[in-house]
């Protein structure tokens, strides 16, 4: 199959997030973990290529992304996607803009939009201000991100130290008069040499307009939800022939294992949920590891029934998170329980566990690692941006979800391991 749409992403989870939101569609879509070493072969019509460039420098995430572009172009892909986060994560430095704009000067186009907007988890767009929930980006908790710090809520000031070229808007009012309108508004945009238009968008319709105006663009730049509604279009007018092939479900064992390194509220919830259900759980103690390593855990691991779905976690609240860090340091502490949960993923399929749910977007990226999974197929989405995905691992065929920190409901584990007997 030739690709036919490819897309990169700046960071691990939002890439999943992307590629569940395509596979919506029931189309294959396949997710890539970097840039892979060899050559295209059975690529998908979807390819998504993960990078971790968000906060890396911008040299080195410019560098990284126009490998990935190589890649896609040699996999067939003639329309691209630049994926980064609903709330716009950047400096003013970027890497948004200088991305973008490598990516526009190796394509050889003139213009590109910007929509982070998904309205499905309260992330709109209005007069090119970012709004969270009912909260302008700048007064929402992405003031205090650690790296990003979003001190700004308008798009256009944001992007403008990040690129050399105009930056400019397409407003809400534009796309509520339709795709035919919003193409005249971005023609005019073109002529007055605007390279960048941030484009507003409060609500799904909308980004069903935005798709429909810009789906023949080579090169489209947002959130994840923006390209939502792409594969239905390109099936409708058969840039995607209507025989491509369709998401598959591997049968697999029930064997499964839950590992949760998230601290995130919604994590602590959602693993509270699952040992209200009795399943067998494991609570790793990072003091206790420090000092006895992943014997214990392993050991345990190796006598439970993976039948019955166990669950280690180091899944804390703040206090207790915050008093093994001044222990231990943070990077450390953090570091050490990546591993351990690592090693347990490894050890859970050894012992016969080919179904797996990660909590955490490090933790997801460091079982992944270790499972040695650099391709995963995306199948049903459990809750809005994580899906289940099959992938090779060790020579077995796996399922694994990846669930960054604050995605899910309560019940998510359960949910899930539901949903794969239903898929
Ligand atoms: P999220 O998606 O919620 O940000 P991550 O996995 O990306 O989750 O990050 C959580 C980090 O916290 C990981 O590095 C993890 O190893 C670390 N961590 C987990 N539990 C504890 C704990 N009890 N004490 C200190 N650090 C922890």
């Amino acid at each position: 199959m030739t690709t036919i749409f490819g897309a990169i992403a700046d960071d691990f989870t939002g890439a999943t997030d992307l590629a569940g939101l395509l596979a919506r569609s029931g189309v294959r879509v396949s997710l890539r973990m970097g840039v892979p070493d060899q050559e295209p072969t059975d690529t998908a019509a979807f390819e998504v290529i993960a990078l971790k460039s968000r906060t890396a420098p911008v040299a080195d995430a410019v560098a990284e992304t126009r490998k990935a572009l190589r890649w896609l172009q040699r996999a067939g892909a003639k329309r691209f996607f630049w994926k980064y986060c609903s709330t716009f994560d950047s400096t003013a430095e970027g890497n948004i803009g200088p991305v973008a704009e490598a990516l526009m000067a190796d394509l050889g186009v003139e213009q590109t939009i910007y929509c982070p907007a998904f309205p499905e988890n309260g992330r709109a767009i209005f007069m090119g201000n970012l709004f969270v929930g009912q909260q302008p980006l700048a007064e929402s908790p992405m003031k205090d991100h650690p790296l990003t710090p979003m001190r700004d809520s308008n798009l256009m000031r944001l992007l403008d130290p990040q690129v050399s070229k105009p930056v400019g808007l397409a407003d809400r009012l534009t796309v509520a008069r339709g795709a035919a309108a919003l193409k005249s508004v971005l023609d005019t945009h073109k002529a007055d040499g605007v390279a960048h238009v941030v484009v507003d968008a409060v609500a799904n319709s909308d980004l069903e307009t935005i798709a429909e105006a810009c789906r023949d663009m080579v090169l489209m730049t947002g959130g994840s939800a923006v390209a939502m509604p792409l594969p239905a279009l390109y099936l409708a007018d058969g840039t995607l022939s209507a025989d491509a092939p369709k998401a598959t479900t591997p049968t697999l064992a029930a064997q499964s294992i839950v590992l949760s390194g998230s601290c995130s509220s919604m994590t602590n919830k959602q693993v509270a949920t699952y040992l209200e259900t009795g399943a067998p759980a494991y609570r790793l103690d990072p003091l206790e590891l420090a000092e006895n390593g992943a014997a214990p855990v392993l050991e345990w691991l190796s006598d439970q029934d993976l039948g019955q779905a166990p669950l280690v976690y180091a899944t804390a609240d703040p206090a207790s998170v915050k008093a093994a860090q001044a222990k231990l340091g943070v990077a450390q502490a953090g570091e050490m329980i990546e591993q351990v949960l690592a090693s347990c993923a490894v050890a859970a399929r050894d012992l016969g566990a080919r179904r797996f749910i990660a909590a955490g977007g490090e933790t997801s990226g460091a079982i992944t690692k270790a499972l040695d999974v650099t391709q995963l197929d995306i199948g049903a989405e459990i809750a809005p941006g994580v899906p289940w995905c099959f992938a090779k691992s060790g020579g077995h065929q796996i399922a694994l979800t990846l669930k960054s920190g604050n995605f899910g409901n309560e019940g998510f584990f359960t949910d899930a391991l539901r949903k794969l007997e239903i898929a």
